[in-house]
């Protein structure tokens, strides 16, 4: 059979090998409510894959939107169920627009275009202007947009010596909880600075920074409605001037520089593209910036959806140095989401260590930072399901913020001589093993924040140049244990 492969066949085959397997034309799109659960599960019909939206658009509280053929929906009317035809087309984008959607086929208003979000936080800027700063951190990959960094404490114009903590959302456009939540995340901080205590709190000791949309040109695509699905960046990969076509883009969850190879795909057709080399896209850049800048101590990235948290990491069945800290963390903030049923709250999960976000944060900076997957069955939900998943994960970023009291240990590194901050490697060898790089102190304070349990540690604090120091430490069980270092120069 190979000998006679015809042209077309082997032009499909070549297609295929790159897209994966052809789906059937469906011109069909359904809605099958009541789906018990073990039709949900294992070799169930219907099984939510985000990374296969070929049948499956979405399957929210029992109820799933499907792509299907008349034969398809013949098939489901024989095994006992009711589905209701919503759409016929040869328009595969208008059946995902309306499965995602609804019948206006366009994104409900409680979403905000990325527009929106700017312009909202405009006028919060005008309002709470010491509070809150804007900062621009990058530009887009294909259209050159602004990417901001919003920052939060009681002094947001200077940059403060404090622990940081990040929330970012968008870094899959159509995952658009994420930049929902943090925008509603933005509006709470600053309405409850000076009137909510623990708010308060949070933002005179701490820098908290808010980067609603990472992909902002991929949150275009999707809120359109362009492509509902869209989750990759808008690059251009061919140069034929179109963007935002299935095949292009790339993934910029998988652009990050720790273990980049070993992440996604090196086929620029497939979900998982991690681009021609690590930092290739500038909306990853734009996030290395803001990280060297402000060493995080803590960090989440909102994506959906699963519910669950998934944290750095387990690499070839091994954890991570800091695992039962970051476990321990994870834990609590997971705790304090409820699940859409109601019925419990977030999972939590460790993650590979590859290319991913979390992967990078930690390995590469010591961050703490996980991804926590919002809401269940979908990437766009319902509009009436929207308020309840971000008022669901508010308690869980508020968590976070309250985990970034310690118990710790901070570092201040200076040069004994000139009483300079120093970019200083900051050791902790009793657990920092191989797997991650030396963290450091940053460059406009020389200080270095790490959460640490308490007792007795050993701390090496090396600079070249200088001479390398090396400390016991005894961290105290609340609170920050403080350890002051002047560097001595070298002859
Ligand atoms: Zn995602």
């Amino acid at each position: 059979m190979r000998a006679a492969l015809s042209l077309v066949g082997a032009i499909f085959i070549a297609w295929a090998a790159a897209f994966g397997a052809a789906p059937p034309h469906r011109t069909l799109l359904l809605e099958v409510r009541d789906i018990p659960a073990h039709e949900q599960a294992g070799q169930g019909r219907f099984v939510y894959d985000g990374y296969d939206l070929d049948r499956i658009l979405n399957l929210v509280r029992n109820t799933a939107h499907v792509l299907a053929t008349p034969v398809e929906l013949e098939e489901l009317r024989h095994a006992g169920f009711k589905p209701t035809v919503l759409l016929e087309s040869d328009d595969l984008m208008t059946l995902i627009r309306r499965g995602n959607f609804g019948p206006s086929l366009k994104l409900d208003p409680v979403y905000h275009t990325y527009e929106q979000m700017v312009q909202r936080a405009e006028v919060l800027a005008r309002e709470h202007p010491q509070l809150f700063l804007r900062m621009q951190i990058g530009e887009t990959t294909q259209f050159h947009r602004p990417i901001y960094a919003y920052r939060l404490s009681s002094h947001a114009a200077q940059a403060q010596d404090r622990p940081g903590v990040l929330f970012d959302g968008g870094h899959h456009s159509a995952e658009l909880m994420g930049p929902e939540i943090v925008l509603t995340l933005m509006e709470r901080l600053l309405a409850g600075y000076g009137t909510v205590p623990e708010v308060t709190g949070w933002l005179d000791t701490l820098e908290i920074y808010l980067v609603p949309v990472v992909n902002v040109d991929g949150h275009g695509i999707v809120t359109s409605g362009a492509d509902p699905r869209w989750q990759k960046n808008a690059r251009d990969l061919n140069g034929d001037g179109v963007t935002g076509l299935y095949g292009e883009g790339v993934n910029i969850n998988r652009n990050y520089d720790f273990n980049w190879t070993m992440g996604g795909s090196g086929e620029p057709g497939q979900h998982g593209y991690r681009g021609e080399y690590p930092f290739s896209e500038a909306e990853n850049r734009a996030m290395r910036t803001l990280a060297l800048r402000k060493r995080f101590l803590l960090s989440i990235s909102y994506h959906s959806s699963g519910e669950v948290i998934f944290y750095p990491w387990r690499w070839n069945g091994k954890p991570a140095p800091d695992d039962a800290l970051i476990k321990g963390i994870a834990t609590a903030v997971a705790g304090k989401i409820r699940t859409m049923d109601g019925k419990s709250t977030y999972a939590i999960a460790p993650g590979g260590a590859a290319s991913q976000s979390y992967a990078w944060f930690y390995g590469r900076l010591g961050v703490f930072d996980m991804i926590v997957e919002t809401g269940n069955g979908s990437y766009v939900f319902p509009p009436e399901d929207v308020p309840g998943i971000i008022e669901a994960n508010l308690p869980g970023a508020y968590e976070l913020l309250r985990q970034a009291a310690g118990p710790g240990l901070v570092v201040r590194v200076t040069d004994a001589a000139s009483g300079k901050p120093l970019v200083a490697e900051v050791w902790l060898p009793d657990i920092e093993d191989e797997t991650v790089d030396r963290r450091t102190s940053d460059a406009e304070f020389g200080r270095y924040w790490r959460r640490l349990g308490p007792g007795k540690h050993t701390v090496i604090i090396a600079c070249e140049g200088y001479h390398t120091v090396r400390r016991e430490v005894e961290v105290d069980a609340t609170g920050w244990t403080r350890l002051e270092i002047c560097l001595e120069p070298e002859e």
